[in-house]
C-alpha cells in the first residue's frame, strides 16, 4: 500500500483525500495546511502522523504546545511546509489553494515524488518549471481537477500524439445565463452558491467568474502539451460529463460520473489501477438530459483573459493568477465588486514585464507586482 503526505488537508480536496485514504487504508505520514489547527490535530492524531506543518507561524507554535503528549513533529512557516513535502511517503497529495502550492510542488518533485496534483495553480504559474523537474525527476503528475482526470482517464490507451482536440467542460457557475447587467451588484453570498459542487471559497468565485474554466485551460495546456487553439469550452450545466478527447480518427472519449471529488482523487492515487469501491455510481436515466453550450465569453471576459494570457505565454499566466488572487480576497472581504475582478485581471494582464526565459523568482516577484498592482490600481 501507498504512503501518502497531504498538503491543504483541511480544505476541501484534503478532507476528502483523507476520506479516501481512510476507507482504502493507505498509510498517511505527514499533513500542512495554511491555519486551522483545530482540524489539522484532530486528523493528525486520527491517522497517527509523523509530522505536520502549518503555513501561519503563531498557529504552529500553538499546535507543538497542543500535541506535546505526542511524538508529532510540528513544523511552521512555507519552510515548514515545504518539508512536509519531502518527507517520508510515496506520494503527494496537493490541495493548498493557491499560487502557495507553487514551492512544496517543486520541492516534492526534486525529493523524487509522484504528485497528485489538485492545486491548479501550480501549473497556470509555474508549468513549464514543474514539467522540466518532472522530466529530469521521472516523477508522475497525476490530475486530481475533475476536468484533467476526465481527460486523463480518457487517454488511456490512446496512442501517442493521437490526441487533436480537448472538450473542457464548465458547469457555468451560478450565474450561468446572467447579463452583465445582471451581474452588476450580485452578492459574496450569492457566488458563493454553486450548483452543483461544494469547494473552497476562492474556487467557488473562480467558478463564477469563469477564471476557474480559464485557470483550467491554462492547467491542460502544461499537462497534455496541447495548444489552447485546440482547447473547447463547453457549458455542460448538469457536471456530469467531466471533460472529452478528440483523437485523430475522430473518435471522441470521454469520462463520466456523478459529481464528486472522491473519484477522481482516488484515481490519482490508485493510477493505474482502479478502485473496486465506488462512492456513488451514476444513473442516467436519472439525468436522463445532458447539454453542452458555447460559454458566453462577453459576460464572462476571465475565460478569454487566461486564454490571451497563455497565448502570450511567459509570465503573462502568472500575472493573471496574482491579480485574480488578490481580487478575488478583495471580493470576499466586500471591498469590490463583482466584476471589477475580470477588470483588475484584465489590467493586470496588460501591465506585465513579461521574459520568455524565467525561474522561479521570476515568478514570485510577478506574482507579488501584481497583487500590489491590484491594491495600487484600487487605492488600497
Ligand atoms: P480550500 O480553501 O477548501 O482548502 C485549501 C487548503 O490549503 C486548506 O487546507 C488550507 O489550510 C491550505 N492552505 C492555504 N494556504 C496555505 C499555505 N500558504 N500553506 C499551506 N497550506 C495552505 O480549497 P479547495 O477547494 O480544497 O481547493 C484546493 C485546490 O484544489 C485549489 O487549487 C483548487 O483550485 C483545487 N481544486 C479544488 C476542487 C474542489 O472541489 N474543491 C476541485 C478541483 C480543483
Ligand atoms: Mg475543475
Amino acid at each position: 500500500m501507498k504512503s501518502l503526505i497531504i498538503l491543504g488537508s483541511t480544505g476541501s480536496i484534503g478532507t476528502q483525500a483523507l476520506e479516501v485514504a481512510k476507507r482504502d487504508g493507505y498509510k498517511v505520514t505527514a499533513l500542512a495546511a495554511g491555519s486551522n489547527i483545530e482540524l489539522l490535530e484532530k486528523q493528525a492524531r486520527e491517522f497517527g502522523v509523523l509530522a505536520v506543518a502549518v503555513f501561519d507561524e503563531k498557529a504552529a507554535e500553538q499546535l507543538k504546545h497542543n500535541l506535546a503528549d505526542t511524538e508529532i513533529k510540528v513544523l511552521g512557516g512555507v519552510e515548514g511546509v515545504c518539508k512536509i513535502a519531502e518527507y517520508d511517503g510515496d506520494i503527494v497529495l496537493n490541495a493548498i489553494v493557491g499560487i502557495a502550492g507553487l514551492r512544496p510542488t517543486l520541492t516534492a518533485i526534486n525529493a523524487g515524488k509522484d504528485i497528485a496534483l489538485a492545486n491548479k495553480e501550480t501549473l497556470v504559474t509555474g508549468g513549464e518549471l514543474v514539467n522540466k523537474a518532472a522530466r529530469e525527476k521521472g516523477v508522475k503528475i497525476l490530475p486530481v481537477d475533475s476536468e484533467h482526470s476526465a481527460i486523463f482517464q480518457s487517454l488511456q490507451g490512446a496512442p501517442e500524439g493521437s490526441l487533436r482536440k480537448i472538450l473542457l467542460t464548465a458547469s457555468g457557475g451560478p450565474f450561468y445565463s446572467k447579463t452583465r447587467a445582471d451581474l452588476e451588484n450580485v452578492t459574496v453570498k450569492e457566488a458563493l452558491n454553486h450548483p452543483n459542487w461544494s469547494m473552497g471559497a476562492k474556487i467557488t468565485i473562480d467558478s463564477a467568474t469563469l477564471m476557474n474554466k480559464g485557470l483550467e485551460v491554462i492547467e491542460a495546456v502544461h499537462l497534455f502539451g496541447i495548444s489552447a487553439d485546440n482547447i473547447e469550452v463547453l457549458v455542460h450545466r448538469q457536471s456530469i460529463l467531466h471533460s472529452a478527447v478528440e483523437l485523430g480518427d475522430g473518435a471522441v472519449i470521454a469520462q463520466l460520473g456523478t459529481p464528486d471529488m472522491r473519484l477522481p482523487i482516488q484515481y490519482a492515487l490508485t493510477y493505474p489501477n482502479r478502485s473496486d469501491y465506488a462512492f456513488e455510481r451514476l444513473s442516467l436515466t436519472d439525468i436522463g438530459t445532458l447539454t453542452f453550450e458555447k460559454p458566453d465569453t462577453d459576460t464572462f471576459r476571465c475565460l478569454s483573459l487566461c486564454i490571451d494570457a497563455i497565448n502570450e505565454g511567459g509570465l503573462a499566466p502568472t500575472a493573471v493568477n496574482g491579480a485574480n488572487e488578490e481580487a478575488v480576497k478583495l471580493f470576499l472581504d466586500g471591498k469590490i465588486k463583482f466584476l471589477q475582478i475580470a477588470d483588475l485581471v484584465e489590467k493586470a494582464l496588460r501591465n506585465v514585464k513579461n521574459k520568455k526565459d524565467f525561474d522561479l523568482d521570476d515568478i514570485l516577484e510577478t506574482d507579488k507586482q501584481a497583487r500590489e498592482f491590484v491594491r495600487k490600481s484600487l487605492d488600497i
